[in-house]
């Protein structure tokens, strides 16, 4: 499986399919590239810097889409197609499973004027032939996050650190401790100058908590996981 970090939440999973989350591009001052081919879109919530370029995007590539009931039926006003859902759901989409968890913030729909009922925010546990993603979009720090790690087991861990409107390194650390991933990937931050932050604090918070192993990466840059369980490399 290979992991491309876009900057800020957006991230591209390519293993059985190619998968984005929160397509944050064309206005994202970090994103390298605004040409991404997924064939399926899960949106965590409304917000401009996470729906992002979601409908030019499904509009050129008739992609699936996941996100939360309000956002489907946002969607539909602009004849793209959506599978809604909601929060502790799961569905399958081209055999991968979807499960919608818990996110602490807010969530108009702020493309749409006026600003759509964007339901609430979300985080998702994607799995892909056994290997888990937890995302969780954009979020406080909330107890719960104990119990996500307990139900779902995921390998890697989507964070964000970078304050104001998430958790900042010290929660994310925290969250990161409760999750026990393999690996955390800090996100949201230094997109923008209000939410600066420095993952290196993440890390060596993290060496003080737990031993999941931190993965700094540039925006543009890919990685791949190779799931120990998992005989081929997807
Ligand atoms: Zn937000």
């Amino acid at each position: 499986m290979k992991i491309k970090w876009h900057g800020h939440s957006c991230f591209e999973i390519n293993g059985t399919k190619n998968i984005i989350i929160d397509p944050f591009l064309k206005n994202n001052p970090k994103a390298t590239t605004t040409e991404v081919t997924p064939d399926i879109i899960a949106i965590t919530h409304g917000h401009a810097d996470h729906m992002g370029d979601t409908t030019t995007i499904a509009k050129k590539h008739h992609c699936k889409i996941v996100a939360i009931h309000e956002i489907a039926k946002y969607l539909a006003t602009c004849n793209i197609e959506c599978e809604g859902m909601n929060k502790g759901g799961t569905i399958a989409i081209e055999k991968i499973n979807f499960t919608m968890t818990e996110a602490i913030h807010s969530a108009s729909i702020e493309e749409a004027e006026p600003h759509f009922d964007g339901g609430c925010p979300a985080g998702f546990i994607i799995e892909d032939n056994n290997t888990r993603i937890y995302h969780a979009g954009d979020t406080a720090l909330f107890r719960d996050m104990q119990l996500i790690g307990e139900l779902y087991k995921p390998q890697i861990a989507m964070l964000p650190m970078g304050g104001r409107y998430t958790m900042g390194p010290r929660e994310a650390a925290i969250a990161t401790s409760w999750l026990q991933p393999e690996i955390a990937i800090p996100m949201h931050y230094n997109t923008f100058p209000a939410i600066k932050q420095s993952p290196r604090e993440f890390k060596e918070l993290i060496a003080r908590e737990c031993n999941t192993k931190v993965v700094i990466m540039e925006p543009g840059e890919t990685i791949e996981y190779q799931n120990p369980k998992n005989p081929k490399n997807l």
